[in-house]
């Protein structure tokens, strides 16, 4: 019945546990390693299905030894459904990433295209900022976004130009240079790819809003070390607070076809969320270690305790040599 058992875990690990997870302050305080928490949920319960792909084909056998009994059609519905969601997975994954590399180049030659180089030059060089990636579009919407890539572009529009000063405009770049180093595009992607792998009445459509918060506020954290305090990025949220979120273009630029973007109200309760935080003091290190500990026992601990004594059993009935 080890199939039934981690067919179980992974209906909890994707149904159950993402709400309270998406409640949770201590999650918003600690966000680059509740992502970590996140993507061991997500990763148990991909190992979950893998899992009983793996070991139900036996347990069925040995249930129909006995005849079509309930556990061995249970056994059989559980298997058809891991193998659905592990196919789907693949597919889904392998599709995101094709159709996010095609998109991003097709908006980077736009954005190389449209871009004033005499003023990126000169900004890039106002704020010790990477040339080769600063873009300055001449539009007046007030807008600040990454596009990511292994050629990555920060942009920046006029309309922001206007309303940030220079040290606004330094922690807004800092938040979307955060977003490219740490690659949160495919962490965001990851998460789409296995939402939609799953069948919806057994999806929680909470976990990507959920995350996609998480990633502005590691941003955020981010950006407030490497300026040296968060009220420049404060001010800055603020004064584009009721135009455009500087952190929106980054994950817009994730899979759209997964994931709508976030509606007014979503991101006026996102954007209080991250004002409330750059206002607090940045929270205790130990915290985090503890989430990351919490993380490392969601992702090891049901292998041990379910797949080890299958896994024992399994090879003590080979025939030895
Ligand atoms: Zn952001």
């Amino acid at each position: 019945m080890t199939a039934f058992a981690l067919g179980l875990l992974g209906l909890v690990l994707s149904l159950v546990v993402p709400a309270p997870l998406a409640r949770a302050r201590w999650a918003a305080a600690t966000p680059r390693a509740s992502v970590v928490l996140w993507q061991a949920v997500v990763a148990a319960s991909v190992l979950s299905a893998v899992a009983v792909v793996l070991i139900a084909p036996e347990e069925i056998s040995g249930a129909l030894s006995a005849g079509p009994t309930a556990a061995a059609w249970g056994l059989s519905a559980a298997l058809a459904v891991a193998l659905l969601i592990v196919t789907r997975l693949v597919v889904s994954l392998v599709g995101v990433m094709r159709r996010s590399a095609a998109r991003r180049a097709r908006h980077r030659a736009l954005l190389d295209l449209l871009d004033d180089a005499e003023r990126s030059a000169a900004l890039a060089s106002d704020l010790t900022a990477d040339q080769r990636q600063l873009r300055v579009l001449g539009a007046p919407l007030p807008l600040a976004y990454g596009l990511p890539g292994r050629s990555p572009r920060v942009v920046v529009t006029d309309g922001a130009l206007r309303l940030l000063d220079t040290e606004q405009l330094r922690a807004v770049l800092a938040h979307e240079q955060a977003h490219l180093d740490a690659r949160h595009d495919v962490v965001l992607e990851s998460f789409a790819a296995f939402h939609r792998a799953v069948p919806r009445p057994l999806r929680n459509d909470r976990a990507l809003g959920a995350v996609e918060l998480l990633l502005e506020a590691a941003a955020d954290d981010a950006a407030r070390r490497r300026c040296g305090g968060a009220g420049p990025l404060r001010s800055a949220l603020e004064l584009l607070g009721g135009a455009v979120d500087p952190g929106v273009g980054a994950l817009a630029a994730a899979d759209t076809e997964a994931h709508r973007a976030p509606d007014d109200d979503a991101l006026a309760a996102q954007r209080a969320l991250r004002l409330a935080r750059l206002a607090a003091a940045p929270t205790a290190r130990w915290r985090s270690v503890g989430v990351c500990a919490l993380a490392a026992g969601v992702l090891v601990l049901p292998p041990v305790v379910l797949v080890a004594p299958w896994l024992t059993d399994a090879l003590s009935r080979l025939p030895l040599p």
